[in-house]
Parts: C-alpha cells; structure tokens; sequence
C-alpha cells in the first residue's frame, strides 16, 4: 500500500501548506519597508495568540535559544534560582542556569508526574531571583498547574521572576500571562505554529524588563533589550529569519480564521482542538488497555504519554508505526526510553489524522501480540468515536 509520511511528534509538528506558501515567496530584504510592515504585524499578531499586553520578541534560534536567553537576560552569576523539574525539558534549565554560574535549587518530581505546592513553597527562599518551569513537560505528556504556582508566588510576595517554557504549552493550554503574574513566556516555531523549527519567540513582562537593569551575566547575540529597541522599528538586530517569519505571520492568519479574523478566539480553538484530540487519544489507549504516564488530571493536551505493556518495549509500536504506515510518533526519551511512546497533538492535527492513529496503534498492537486485556479492532476507535462526539467544545 502507499504510505503517507505522518509526523505525530510534539515538534516538529506537521506544515500548513499556507505557511509554506508563504516561505518559498518571502524573497524580501529584512531592511525595507516591505519586512518591517511584516515583523511588525507578526509580532503585534503574537501578542494575541500569547495572550498578552507584554512586548513580544522573536529570535533566530530554536526553543532552547529563547530559554537561555531568558537565563542570560534575567540573572547575574551567583543569583539563587529555582527550578522546577519534571522531565528532560525541566533538566534544561537546570543545565543553562548552572552554566550562567546561578546557584540552583531544584525541586525535583518523577518522571511522569507533577510537583506539589508544598514542595515549591519550601524550596522558595526570600533571595530566590527567578523561578524556572515548563507549562507542559513534553517528554512525559504532563502539564504542571501554572496558574496555581503563579499565584503562591504572589501569595508569598516573592520577589522572583516567573519564567516559563511554554513551547508545547502554547496553542494546548490555556495560559493567562498577564493576570497569572508570568514574567516570561517562551514558545517555538516548530510546535503549535505550525511551521518548520528555527524560531523561538518570548513574552517579556515590565518586572522582567526592570531586572534586565542590573543583570550582568554576558549576552551579545541574544541580548534582549538590543532586540525590543529593534522591534520598535520594525527590525531585528541581526538578520532575521525572513522565511520563517513569513510562514509564521501565514500561521496566525490562519489560526485567526478558524474564528472569522479573531486571533484571540482562533488560539481558543487550537487549544480545543489539541485538548479534543488528547482526550480521543486518551480514551481510545485506555480502552485498548494501555495505560497512560501522566496522572489524571495533568494530561498535556500537546502529547499523550502511552506506557508500553509490561514486560513490552515501545519500540515495537513505534518501529511498527513507522514501517507499517510510515507514522513518525516518538520512543520515551533517556531513562523512559522503552517504556512508552508519545502522540502529539499539538498544530494542524484533526479529527482524521487522530482517527488513523488510533486505527493503525490498533493494527500496530494487534500485530505484535501485546499483552492488553482488550485487544480487539475497533475498541480503541469506538471509546475516540464516544469521546468526540461527546465533546461539547466540537461544533
Ligand atoms: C521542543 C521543546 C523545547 C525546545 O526544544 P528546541 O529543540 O530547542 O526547539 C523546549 N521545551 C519544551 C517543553 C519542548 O517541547
């Protein structure tokens, strides 16, 4: 039979064929009027998919580019920081404070769950300057309460910045910024943007611009303040990504036309549409008798975490998945590796791509005889049926 290439990775995530319209035209200079009316709309655009009144700046660089940036930015050598860890994105910033010279406390969770309030409470000091935390840790399929740390933070009239990795959090979770007290919010180009990877972009809040002031650890390329002066005039310090930046602004256009031009509303949609395609995913694994890594509750909607069946690597699916139906889902990463797989949903996934997942995660387990008490065709895809039309957010 034909096989389709599929990405069902939490990024990079699969092209809207707009955005890639819009790259292959984008033979611009980035010091004409032509760019600047381009940057200035894009960024102006990401204030509303964010969801922020904050200053919004876009780097060349992936993800990671952004999270060390907000490092180098926000601390100076010695700061005591803490990070909240839970997964292989939560050790970043456990390697990028300690390599900016921060002394670091880590509250530490298990792979596979969340930490609790208590925990960062204690682990909070008076002289704690930022507190770091993905809003979903990718490698594991679990989301951390953003909005419950934000406020002990307020709570405790901590003077540290709030700092989060919303790479997969943006676009499948619903995030408020400004009234959740985050200083700074980061994504990627390559996750619910829908574009290919090689911009991070970040939200900056005033208290973090004010610290910028007397932060003295070096910077030069990702120097943020270079860049906010820049954006003002509709450029960049550096040459852009023109090409990205050109899918990216297709991107927005086409989110805010899943709600007639309303980009506020079409990010609402994106997150429902992740959130409908985690619990079809969710419902369809537990119905096969697989069961999940996240516990309930904190599912990400960017990706669901599948356990393989006792005494079963995931490497049979995901080698199944890929030699049978060419569909590139990712194996546990470090220590999980082996022990589960992960679909993403996070970008242009639907109904249907969800729908042959489940199908061909049928085929997959029913092939390799996995150990699952109810293994039979259609049990997975009946419980996905159930779920979305059942979903009151699908109109
Ligand atoms: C993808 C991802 C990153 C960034 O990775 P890059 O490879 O640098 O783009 C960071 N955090 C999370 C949670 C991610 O999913």
């Amino acid at each position: 039979m034909i096989r389709k290439t599929r990405l069902f990775t939490p990024g990079p995530t699969p092209l809207l064929p707009a955005a890639q319209f819009a790259m292959a035209a984008a033979d611009i200079h980035h010091r004409t009027a032509e760019f600047r009316a381009l940057f200035t709309r894009v960024l102006s655009q990401l204030k509303d998919f964010v969801g922020t009144t904050n200053d919004v700046l876009i780097l060349a660089s992936s993800g990671s580019g952004a999270m060390e940036a907000s490092v180098s930015n926000l601390t100076s050598p010695g700061d005591r920081v803490l990070v909240l860890t839970a997964g292989k994105f939560g050790e970043r910033w456990t390697g990028i404070t300690k390599a900016f010279g921060c002394h670091v406390d880590v509250v530490e969770a298990p792979y596979g769950s969340t930490f609790t309030l208590d925990q960062i409470k204690a682990a909070l000091k008076l002289e704690t300057r930022v507190v770091f935390v993905q809003a979903t840790e990718s490698s594991t399929g679990v989301s951390h309460d953003i909005e419950a740390i934000g406020k002990l933070l307020k709570d405790e009239k901590s003077e540290a910045l709030f700092v989060v990795d919303g790479i997969t959090g943006l676009g499948t979770t619903h995030l408020d910024m400004d009234a959740w007290g985050i200083d700074v919010l980061i994504g990627g180009s390559q996750k619910a943007l829908m574009i290919p990877p090689g911009l991070s972009y970040l939200a900056v809040s005033p208290r973090a611009w004010d610290r910028m002031e007397s932060t003295y650890n070096p910077r030069y390329y990702f120097d943020l303040r270079k860049e906010r002066k820049n954006a003002a005039k509709g450029e960049s310090a550096y040459t852009p990504s023109v090409a990205l930046i050109a899918a990216m602004g297709a991107a927005l256009d086409y989110i805010a036309g899943q709600a007639e031009g309303n980009l506020v509303e079409g990010r609402k949609k994106l997150v429902d549409n992740a959130q409908t395609c985690a619990a079809m995913t969710r419902a369809a694994a537990t119905a096969m008798g697989f069961r999940l890594f996240a516990p309930k509750g904190r599912e990400a909607g960017a990706a669901t975490a599948i356990m393989a069946p006792e005494g079963t690597d995931s490497g049979t699916i995901v080698k199944g998945l890929r030699s049978k139906f060419a569909i590139i889902v990712t194996d546990g990463q470090g220590e999980m590796k082996g022990s589960l797989f992960r679909i993403a949903h996070i970008g242009f996934f639907d109904y249907m791509d969800t729908i042959a997942i489940i199908g061909a995660l049928e085929q997959v387990a029913i092939a390799a005889k996995l150990p699952l008490p109810n293994l039979t065709f259609g049990t997975g895809l009946i419980a996905a049926q159930k779920t979305f039309a059942e979903d009151p957010t699908v109109k």
